[in-house]
């Protein structure tokens, strides 16, 4: 049996280390390189899966890749990267365990992988990006031919027959890794539908001229984002916690990359999205500002959340404190003109309770693609057999990887998901 892998990186890789078949197997890659994206995961570290896969931390389309993580889970990975020589360390960041190969180095994966898929006697065909997708007969699967057992898989200068075809072209982030999406066109040609992608774990642009001198400041924070349906009542609400970056027209850290997966498709629906952070989460806060109003009676009223919060971001949240006061003509009893602490109302507290704890980022758009770490959307799974990933309209054509509609939140289940994945369609194979 002649089989093709069309697709070098993570999942493809992975896929061509494990068939032991005596068939003869060609993985197909676009770049000069195979697993681009591989070599930049984890900023070069490799966070391949991590410790906690309760509930498989929201997974999209959580019960598809549940199904396919029961079958080829956490344990089972890192069984297999021990026996091609990786040794995985487990590391935690604030109460989350990542797991990544022990030399810190994603070069290792990729070389413990590529030497294995040397070893099993698989072609490798470099810079040989596939333009066109037929089966035998010189028809095209598109006319559903169920029975289509050979596909004919074209690239810009060669032509190759298969009996089977594993799809593990990814999405279309980070598209100097090679993954552009132009195989969801030729999917579509073949009846598959693909849902629409959209970018995922990637920051936020936004439009906010508060915020533009932000540039570099971090902060840890809980990101709360409402979602209003078109009658303006909250439809939805997702919260997030962590460190929180700001760029001068952007927003990103991992909760923002994490809440980017729950609300981009509510964006890109024109619904109504309310970004805010709490930038310091206790319930007695007024209480505590009080205090300090007490301790830094001395202090001048612009410094007053210094130490507490980052300078920038202090300044921006007294100024909306004060432009609110300012436009209460109730509460003009001189806040702006009485600079000192000792001289903030209770009303001011009151005030900046709301802004410390609601912060809004105004103007929220969709991030861009060549930042996004992955791909929400792509093969609709209802068209995907899971027990074997094969599609459901051509036998003998199966899917692993990113391209499929599953993603995962930041720290490792991306990789898990490519890899379980792959393995599921080796056993298909054989
Ligand atoms: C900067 C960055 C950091 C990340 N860090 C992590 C991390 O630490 N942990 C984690 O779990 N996930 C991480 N991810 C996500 C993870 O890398 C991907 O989910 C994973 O690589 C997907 O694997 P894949 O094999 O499905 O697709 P890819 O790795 O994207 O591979 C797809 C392959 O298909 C090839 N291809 C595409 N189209 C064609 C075509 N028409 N013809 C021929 N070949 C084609 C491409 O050249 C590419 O080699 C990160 C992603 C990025 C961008």
């Amino acid at each position: 049996m002649n089989i093709g892998i069309i697709g070098g990186g993570a999942s493809g890789m992975m896929l061509a280390s494990l068939i032991k078949t005596k068939d003869k197997v060609t993985l197909i890659d676009a770049n000069a390189k195979l697993g681009k994206k591989l070599l930049l995961t984890g900023n070069g570290k490799c966070n391949f899966t991590a410790d906690d896969f309760t509930d498989l931390h929201n997974i999209y389309n959580n019960d598809f890749a549940r199904a396919i993580y029961k079958k080829y889970d956490r344990d089972s990975f890192l069984s297999f990267m021990k026996s091609i020589g990786i040794e995985p360390k487990l590391e935690w960041h604030k109460g989350r365990g990542y797991y990544y190969p022990n030399s810190n180095k994603s070069t290792s994966v990729y070389y413990a992988l590529l030497d294995k898929i040397k070893a099993n006697g698989v072609n490798i065909v470099y810079n040989a990006k596939v333009i066109n997708i037929e089966s035998d007969n010189n028809k095209k699967t598109s006319d559903n031919d169920k029975n289509a057992t050979n596909y004919i898989v074209e690239t810009e200068t060669d032509r190759y027959v298969f009996d089977k075809i594993v799809i593990a072209t990814g999405g279309m982030s980070y598209k100097n890794t090679g993954s552009d999406g132009s195989v969801y066109k030729i999917l579509e040609m073949l009846k598959h539908r693909v849902v629409k992608p959209l970018p995922g774990l990637v920051g936020f642009a936004h439009n906010d001229h508060d915020l533009k001198g932000l540039k570099g400041v971090r902060v840890d924070a809980k990101v709360i984002a409402t979602i209003y349906d078109k009658d303006s009542k909250i439809l939805k609400e997702y919260i997030e916690t962590g460190e929180v970056q700001f760029n001068e027209n952007y927003v990103s850290g991992i909760p923002m990359m994490d809440m980017s997966r729950y609300i981009n498709r509510y964006i890109d629906d024109g619904y109504k999205v309310e970004l805010r952070l709490n930038l310091y989460d206790r319930e007695d806060i007024y209480d505590y500002l009080v205090k300090r109003r007490e301790n830094l009676y001395y202090k001048k009223a612009q410094d007053f959340l210094c130490g507490l919060l980052p300078d920038e971001l202090a300044n921006v949240i007294i100024k909306r404190t004060q432009n609110e006061m300012h436009n209460d003509t109730s509460n003009r009893r001189g806040e702006l003109c009485e600079p000192e602490v000792e001289n903030l109302t209770n009303g001011f507290l009151k005030s900046l309770v709301k802004y410390i704890t609601n912060f809004k980022i105004g103007n929220i758009s969709l991030g861009n693609f060549d930042n996004a770490q992955v791909t929400l959307g792509g093969v609709d799974i209802n068209a995907v057999n899971v027990d074997t990933l094969e599609s459901k309209i051509y036998k003998g054509m199966y899917f692993t990887g990113e391209v499929l509609d599953i993603d995962g939140r930041c720290g490792g289940y991306n990789l898990q998901l490519a890899y379980s994945t792959a393995v599921l369609v080796s056993h298909s194979l054989m």
